[in-house]
């Protein structure tokens, strides 16, 4: 079965979400208006600034109608920024869509490794450790029972989760050229 990935097109690194899955031979699509999302069968959250994002989802008059499709199973992948947005709770008051029961701490890296990679075991992800790049990433601070923690640092802080088809990674697949993220994704979304 084809499909049709949307890629939240209002800010930060969308452009490099779309080259990875044309690599992988799978159609995407920009979203910049509620229009822009019918017909899709999984949406990407890009990197970016969650709070310019957030206010964007909200001036695109998109934040109701992502969060609706998130709460009914529509597959839905959060990347950094986009990981920040899909959380309940960030601390602080900035727009979200609200749909993992998580606690995201934002920047949560000092500025000493304000960017740094490391290899990660992804629960899930056959063919061994994934080269996972951090750009002043996010943690997830804190996790509800449905919240499925599918990869963590060596110290315990968790960096990838997944609740039922909503994905969120607080690193960058798409700064890499290892796809192997995105076929899982594109393989939540034809299952959907
Ligand atoms: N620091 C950004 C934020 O808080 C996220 C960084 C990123 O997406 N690379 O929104």
């Amino acid at each position: 079965m084809t499909a049709v990935i949307g890629v939240l097109a209002l800010q930060g690194d969308f452009a490099e979400h779309a080259a990875m899955l044309r690599r992988l031979g799978v159609e995407s699509r920009e979203v910049r208006v509620p229009r822009d999302l019918e017909g899709l069968d999984g949406l990407v959250i890009p990197g970016g600034e969650s709070t310019t994002i957030g206010k964007l989802l909200e001036t695109y008059a998109l934040l109701e109608p992502v969060r609706d499709l998130g709460a009914s199973g529509f597959p839905i992948w959060g990347t950094c920024a986009g990981l920040i947005l899909l959380a309940t709770d960030v601390g602080a008051p900035q727009p979200l869509l609200g749909l993992m029961d998580m606690t995201v701490e934002r920047n949560a890296f000092g500025r000493q490794t304000d960017s740094f990679e490391t290899d990660l075991d992804i629960d899930g992800l056959p063919g061994g450790a994934f080269h996972a790049v951090f750009i002043r990433a996010p943690i997830v601070s804190g996790v509800g029972d449905d919240v499925e923690v599918l990869a963590k640092l060596d110290d315990g802080r968790i960096v990838a989760v997944r609740q039922g088809n909503l994905l969120g990674t607080a690193f960058h697949p798409e700064l890499t050229t290892d796809a192997r993220l995105h076929s899982l994704f594109v393989e939540m979304a034809r299952a959907a």
